[in-house]
């Protein structure tokens, strides 16, 4: 029988896991820390009973991944919630842009830019499907819908910028903006609005869901799945070499499937890696990082925009500029006096994870790569700019910096929740110049964490790409 090791347990592992031990693989995955789950994990960080997301809380990527679609997640506790309104951006005059599936409900939201808007996004919407299957794959692919993909490649390869000035007014600007800062850094560089289309698009399409009861349960749903398969799962086991393997598992195993950043890949692997492909990961870049901050909030928060009141997620940063500015200080290493912070209510759709009239709000706020600094205090500055008094609602607050979130999970390195910065190069050749990037160039050895395409979410898709190749080479 084929074995295989899967090292780190987040969503990308887990897929590895469950694609390998549904081919009928005998699977272990061993997790350094004492719960598995990676990015995908919930907890009672503030007041007793209240359930806070650690990381993941919104699944875009995940309510499409073709991966998570093929599995009976529903039939292993998973149920997806949805906020009213997906995503709202306030500004300071008390307008807000709104993300909805309903386009129009966005188009209510941005006057004159409603229809320029709804044409872009229109298109890509029409064929969601089609799109995802071509760009959650590695670049360098045969595309299974050519016209749509590039339909979308040619406004992908623009820098955010450049696509916010299609529109003339500030919340079609700014909620463009917003969702491209999902990518960490300058926004003005080739292909920094891929991720701003894509995420948009797919809101629009299916939406930015929450799971009930917290994102912990989509990883108790997969390790669910593993189980039926006969996968193992050890926790509190940190993998520093390959060799270690062998001492765990009695036996080396035929595969091993990597769910680390590159640096622990280079650490894991050492002089086996050929010289190249070390070359490469050692020279890969790792990105701006994040401050994490979870409250208790006795009731709501009171926000000036009526459709904030509603949202599930909100992007505080202001003016389409000033979140260029703010991102491009984090990616030089400077602390912005006013960050971008992304906000959540997740309670909005899933009142499960409250105590009580006391609510769980999860932020985070864009600081530089490896920033040691408490940055609660601009987070809170952040919500109060666009809902006055928030600070009175305050019952408790649960804070992780940048170096503490490096601390939390190996593959947040210096606070980089990408596993790796999006640049231009990184978005286009994650981790490296390869026909296939989840090889790293030793027999049986993959690389399958966000690292690889399609990077960053709760999707599985560099796991389940990473593992069929494995398939496929084990044959
Ligand atoms: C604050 C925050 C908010 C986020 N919000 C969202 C969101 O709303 N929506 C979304 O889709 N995504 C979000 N993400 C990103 C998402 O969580 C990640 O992209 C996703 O979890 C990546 O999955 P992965 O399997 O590649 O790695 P991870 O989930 O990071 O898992 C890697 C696992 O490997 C383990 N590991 C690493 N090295 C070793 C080793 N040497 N030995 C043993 N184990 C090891 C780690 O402990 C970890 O458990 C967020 C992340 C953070 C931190």
């Amino acid at each position: 029988m084929t074995t295989a090791v899967v090292v780190g347990s987040g969503p990308n592992g887990l897929a590895a896991a469950i694609t390998l031990a549904r081919e009928g693989v005998d699977v272990t995955v061993l997790e350094a820390a004492i719960r598995p789950g990676g990015g995908a994990r919930t907890s009672e960080l503030t007041v007793p009973g209240l359930a806070h997301d650690d990381c993941s809380a919104f699944h875009p990527t995940g309510i499409v991944s073709p991966f998570l679609a093929s599995l009976d997640l529903a039939g292993h506790g998973l149920e997806w919630l949805w906020p009213e309104i997906d995503l709202a951006h306030p500004l300071d005059d008390g307008r807000a842009g709104v993300l909805s599936r309903d386009m129009a409900r966005t188009a209510e939201t941005l006057g004159g830019d409603a229809r320029s808007w709804g044409r872009l996004f229109g298109t890509y919407v029409d064929r969601i499907d089609d799109l995802v299957e071509d760009i959650f794959q590695p670049i360098l692919h045969l595309p299974k819908h050519p016209i749509t993909l590039a339909r979308f490649g040619t406004n992908a390869l623009l820098p955010a910028t450049w696509t916010a000035r299609r529109w003339r007014e500030d919340p079609a600007r700014a909620l463009f903006m917003g969702v491209a800062a999902h990518a960490f850094g300058r926004l003005d560089t080739p292909l920094s609005g891929s991720v701003g289309l894509m995420l948009t698009a797919v809101g629009h399409a299916a939406g930015w869901p929450v799971a009930k009861g917290g994102s912990g349960t989509i990883t108790a749903a997969l390790l669910g799945i593993l189980e039926g398969y006969g996968g193992k799962v050890r926790t509190s086991v940190r993998v520093e070499s390959l060799d270690q393997l062998r001492d765990l598992t009695g036996v080396p195993p035929d595969i091993v499937m990597l769910d680390t950043a590159p640096d622990a890949v280079v650490r894991i692997v050492g002089d086996r890696l050929p010289r190249r492909v070390r070359k490469a990961l050692t020279s890969y870049r790792y990105g701006p990082a994040v401050h994490k901050v979870d409250f208790a909030i006795e009731g709501d928060v009171p926000w000036i925009n009526e459709h904030c009141r509603r949202a599930g997620t909100l992007h505080l940063g202001g003016t389409a500029e000033q979140i260029r500015a703010s991102e491009a200080a984090t990616a030089r290493g400077r602390m912005p006096a006013d960050p971008f912070v992304l906000v959540g209510q997740q309670y909005l759709a899933d009142p499960s994870r409250s105590v009580g009239s006391v609510n769980p709000l999860w932020a985070y706020a864009h600081v530089p790569h490896g920033w040691g600094s408490d940055a609660t205090e601009a987070v809170t500055r952040q919500i109060e700019r666009f809902a006055p008094g928030f600070r009175g609602q305050v019952v408790a607050t649960h804070s992780r910096t940048a170096v503490q979130m490096g601390s939390y999970n190996a593959n947040y390195v210096g606070g980089d929740i990408s596993a790796g910065a999006n640049t231009a190069r990184q978005i286009a050749l994650r981790p490296r110049l390869a026909v296939n990037p989840y090889v790293l160039g030793v027999p049986g050895v993959y690389l399958c964490s966000s690292a690889t395409p399609p990077g960053a979410g709760v999707h599985g898709m560099g796991g389940f790409n990473a593992a069929r190749t494995a398939l496929a080479r084990a044959r």
